[in-house]
């Protein structure tokens, strides 16, 4: 008799049967049938197949985990100990239907703690990124900034508000958050469907703010928060480590997707790209994709300068680039 057991072969990606063909000794029923009663017999046959559905769900389940978490997201050290954590361009079912696919983000890791820049657009994210960190360092995250107000870049902010982090952004976006926040309670008011996708959201702004550009030393490196007139969003904000040359754009630059325009001053953001590209920078980290270097951040430009040409109503929402996908 041969016993067979189901596992997940997590890159066929189904289940396959996996045969352990020595697990019984020969004189295994008659051993059974000699020395115990019929009961206790039936007994220990339903623990053991009992036994053996638990270990298949435990392994399917911890399959499926790895198959998740290899796909869900990527995190990738561009410079020593700068962290870009980047989704993959899904819909989250659990989010604000308006804000459903999350931003990228990162962290930096210091000897003083870390700084995490941006916090997607919901709190599971964010305890993702947070896991992340917590595979890499126990130093304590000190710092959250955000580069806008966009919901998809900070409604992860309250996991890090949780761990005393002080949160950081313009005083504009601060107040694009605040009113996200009331504009949100008008909206759940009767909407059930978004209530039970937002259950376990609390939406948390930015605690500290400045009108002028401003300069986090920590652990020997210095983060510059930069102000951009120009943008999709008021206040909106970029993240430049001069040592590690390395810019966060945020919602300036999308890598693969249409970028939401909103009330865009196109001309002002253009130039603002022209601007950077000169900049001694060699990693650009968008509000939505993978990180990109100078030639990703051109076709960019390029494409913005496109749809800058082109009159007519402009995507509400960030949407894979049809010539990038
Ligand atoms: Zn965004």
């Amino acid at each position: 008799m041969r016993a067979f057991m189901w596992t997940f072969d997590a890159n066929r990606g189904h289940q396959a049967p996996l045969m352990a063909s020595s697990v019984e000794p020969k004189n295994y029923k008659l051993h059974l049938s000699l020395s115990e009663p019929n009961c206790i017999r039936r007994s220990r046959l339903l623990t053991s197949n009992f036994l053996l559905l638990t270990s298949f769900f435990c392994l399917l389940t911890s399959a499926l985990c790895l198959r998740a978490a290899a796909w869900r997201y990527q995190v990738v050290e561009v410079k020593p100990h700068v962290f870009v954590w980047a989704p993959e361009d899904i819909r989250d079912q659990e989010a604000d239907p308006e804000y459903d696919r999350a931003g990228s983000a990162g962290f930096v890791i210091t000897d003083a703690g870390v700084v995490v820049i941006n916090t997607t657009n919901s709190p599971f994210h964010a305890r993702e990124i947070l896991y992340e960190i917590r595979a890499r360092t126990e130093q304590p995250v000190k710092y959250v900034i955000n580069t806008d107000g966009a919901p998809d870049h900070f409604l992860g902010n309250e996991v890090f508000a949780d761990l005393k982090a002080t949160l950081f952004s313009t005083a504009e976006a601060q107040s694009q958050m605040r009113a996200y926040q009331q504009q949100l309670v008008r909206r759940l008011d009767g909407d059930d469907e978004l209530s039970a996708a937002m259950r376990s959201f609390h939406p948390t702004p930015a605690t500290e703010t400045s009108t002028d550009d401003w300069t986090l030393h920590l652990g020997g490196r210095d983060l510059k928060l930069i102000s951009v007139p120009a943008g999709p969003s008021p206040g909106t904000a970029v993240v430049y480590l001069p040592d590690a040359k390395v810019l966060f754009l945020g919602a300036l630059y999308e890598n693969g997707m249409i970028p939401r325009l909103d009330s865009a001053d196109l001309k002002g953001w253009i130039e603002f790209l022209h601007k950077v590209a000169t900049w001694d920078v060699d990693v650009y980290i968008p509000g939505h994709g993978p990180a990109g270097g100078k030639r990703e951040l051109a076709e960019f430009q390029r494409f913005l300068e496109f749809l800058a040409s082109r009159p007519g109503p402009t995507p509400a929402e960030p949407a894979p680039h049809p010539k990038w996908r």
